[in-house]
């Protein structure tokens, strides 16, 4: 598997830059005594021709807060989607099961990164991502490219009646005591009734439980992470392609402070 796994349809926004850390690049939680900015993350950032001392990172809490991001802001405690209108602005969020959606409005442009994760997704976390682009921005969710990345799918996710019974019952099936929940499916329907065109919504059909080089807190509850990156790219730069990234590129951050 690559470094770093892409939705062909986001792909092909020239404005756009996205990708999702697969294993090989390491793992992406943050660093002990608050350093956000780990090697990981410079990696993953490089890889993609991002800068990494402007990332700025969501400080997730699996609910639906929203942050304007209009500079390099380090950790934004307490939100699970930030939004953007600015060039060369790498929103980042991490993830293990839950899933990172990308919103990309092509004719402001602006950008918007969400985690959803079964409470996010109960909470609307997405839909409070289209209605941040539309207050800030003035984006017409109807313009909206949406990408669903990795997460764990409808056919390994079980929860409990009090967790199923959050969701439309077209998301949730039952097997055996428990159920299965498509998180996917669900975000993709609070996505069309907040006014994305179905056929605007993209997946990567990437499932964290089956893919060794995805991480996965089911699989492996030790805190490893992968991530999401996603900026806007600055008007007639035409790059963002992957740069090369050189093993040992990276030497060891000190005290970057969150
Ligand atoms: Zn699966």
């Amino acid at each position: 598997m690559a470094d770093v796994l892409q939705i062909a349809e986001l792909s092909a926004q020239p404005a756009l830059v996205h990708g999702f850390s697969t294993l090989s690049l390491g793992s992406m939680r943050g660093g002990r005594d608050g350093r956000w900015l780990t090697p990981e993350r410079r990696r993953f950032a490089r890889s993609l021709g991002l800068d990494p001392e402007r990332l700025t990172v969501a400080g997730a809490v699996h609910g639906a807060a929203v942050a304007r991001v209009d500079e390099p802001a380090g950790v934004v405690r307490g939100v699970d989607a930030m939004v953007t209108d600015r060039p060369d602005l790498p929103l980042l969020l991490t993830f293990a099961d839950c899933y990172p959606v990308v919103l990309f409005d092509p004719r402001r442009p602006a950008l918007a990164v969400a985690h959803a994760g079964w409470r996010g997704t109960a909470a609307g976390v997405v839909r409070a991502a289209v209605e941040a682009l539309e207050r800030e921005y003035g984006s017409r969710p109807a313009d909206l490219v949406a990408g669903l990345g990795p997460g764990v799918c409808g056919r390994c996710y079980t929860v409990g009646a009090e967790v199923a019974a959050r969701f439309d019952s077209a998301c949730v099936r039952r097997r055996g005591d428990g159920y299965l929940l498509d998180l996917a499916a669900a975000n993709r329907r609070q996505l069309e009734a907040a006014g994305v065109a179905r056929e605007r919504i993209h997946e990567l059909g990437a499932c964290t439980m089956e893919s060794l080089e995805l991480a996965s807190h089911r699989r492996r509850p030790d805190g490893t992470r992968g991530a999401c990156v996603a900026a806007l790219r600055c008007p007639g730069v035409a790059t963002g392609r992957r740069a090369r990234v050189e093993p040992g590129d990276d030497p060891t951050d000190g005290g970057d402070q969150g």
